[in-house]
């Protein structure tokens, strides 16, 4: 695998796909510099080696138009701040103006193109358009995880006019590593940890993990599919009926595989979708008509608790409970503290894809667990055992 360590960027010009896709406030502002920090290894590297920084990145979906909210002018200011560096804007990413402006870049510093996704031809893969965007720097560098599970020209395809001279940036390496170590050389025991709504959005990651872990915590709205499929009782509660087959056949799978299954055995059951809902806690498979379960219950976090601290290597992907009320959040809670508990004890933990980021920022968790995903679709898709187009371009 060819990361940044690879090259000396002395005198050379490097084309990083970065992914700057950052929310912006209505005055245009920056309002979480997140991503910004994390392309900042990269580009340090770049310029401390004697080199020169050509950063492209989309912002927000301007469809080929070019919608003047969605101009990466907006965030120059910003991106000097955060890399110490004063950073030059152009205001196109390919033709005569973008080449001129990387031709009259000097060895330390930064050049950042307007926002890719002006142009169609970005996201359609265009292969001319990938062959402009190549005549803008001597070494491709994609440090944007996010996006590189698009096939698009300056996340992939470009990356064909640079054989022999592309690599990984240190983020998008870092979340490769991150996967490999939960999917192929983590120390074991294995754990995955998955929730989320349900079944049917997870099922080929369950599919292809239970091939890598030893031990499967599935919690969240998924329950009670695999409830129901035993003949529980599971009151309102969220239910896929036609993947019950599904869920009885993954549990067949698991036990021939030797994979340990965990599922709640008590839940907060309400009497409504509503955070000022009755609540009282019940046994998982005896949910009475007009209750429906939606966090886990005390016996359940202590079972998962003595899981998590058994494992070496976590994964964590889909939230335990419907965490975005308050009263709802315990268990989602719980589970991180323990991951958390985990790590302190030396194991390796990865959260990622969507809620499960969200609720670790949430609680305050990102920084006492051992890594957390920039990416939610490009690690879905990383967990389901695809191989994205934008590592596979570089690989190549
Ligand atoms: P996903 O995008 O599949 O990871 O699903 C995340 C969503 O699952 C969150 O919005 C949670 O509120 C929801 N969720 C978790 N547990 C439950 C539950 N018991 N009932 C309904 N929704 C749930």
């Amino acid at each position: 695998m060819k990361t940044l360590d690879d090259y000396n960027f002395e005198n050379k010009k490097a084309l990083i796909r970065v992914d700057f896709n950052v929310p912006l406030n209505d005055n245009f502002e920056v309002v979480d510099i997140n991503r910004i920090e994390a392309a900042k290894p990269t580009i340090i590297k770049v310029l401390e080696d004697g080199g020169s920084a050509v950063l492209m990145s989309h912002l927000g979906r301007p469809k080929g138009e070019r919608n003047p909210d969605l101009s990466l002018k907006h965030i120059c200011a910003t991106v000097s701040d955060v890399i110490g560096v004063a950073v030059k804007f152009v205001e196109d990413c390919v033709g005569d103006q973008a080449e001129k402006a990387v031709a009259e870049l000097q060895n330390g510093e930064v050049l950042l193109l307007e926002n890719l996704r002006y142009h169609n031809e970005e996201e359609k893969g265009d292969a001319a358009f990938a062959e402009k965007l190549s005549k803008l720097g001597d070494i491709y560098v994609n440090d944007a995880f996010g996006t590189a599970h698009r096939a698009h020209a300056s996340t992939t395809i470009v990356a064909n006019y640079f054989a022999g001279a592309k690599c990984f940036g240190y983020l998008l390496a870092k979340e490769i590593l991150a996967i490999e170590k939960v999917m192929r050389t983590g120390e074991k025991p294995v754990l995955a940890i998955l929730g989320g709504a349900k079944v049917s959005s997870k099922i080929t990651i369950i599919e292809n993990i239970l091939d890598k872990v030893d031990d499967l915590i599935i919690g969240g709205g998924m329950t009670y599919t695999f409830i129901k499929a035993q003949g529980g009782e599971v009151g309102d509660s969220i239910c896929e009926d036609d993947k019950m087959e599904l869920a009885m056949e993954i549990l067949k799978q698991a036990k021939e595989k030797g994979v340990n299954i965990h599922i709640p055995v008590d839940v907060i059951a309400a009497d409504d979708f509503s955070n000022t809902a009755n609540t009282k806690i019940v046994d998982v498979d005896k949910i009475p008509a007009g209750w429906q379960g939606l966090d886990a219950g005390p016996k359940t976090l202590e079972n998962f608790k003595n899981v998590i601290l058994g494992a070496k290597t976590i994964l964590w992907n889909g939230p335990i409970g419907v965490f975005e009320m308050g009263n709802f959040a315990n268990g989602t809670i719980a589970i991180g503290n323990s991951i958390v508990e985990a790590t302190s004890n030396g194991a390796f933990s990865l959260v990622g894809g969507g809620d499960s980021v969200a609720a670790v920022k949430q609680f305050g968790f990102e920084e006492k667990v051992s890594y957390v995903s920039t990416g939610g679709g490009a690690m879905l898709e990383s967990l389901e055992g695809k191989t994205l187009p934008g590592i596979a371009a570089i690989l190549a």
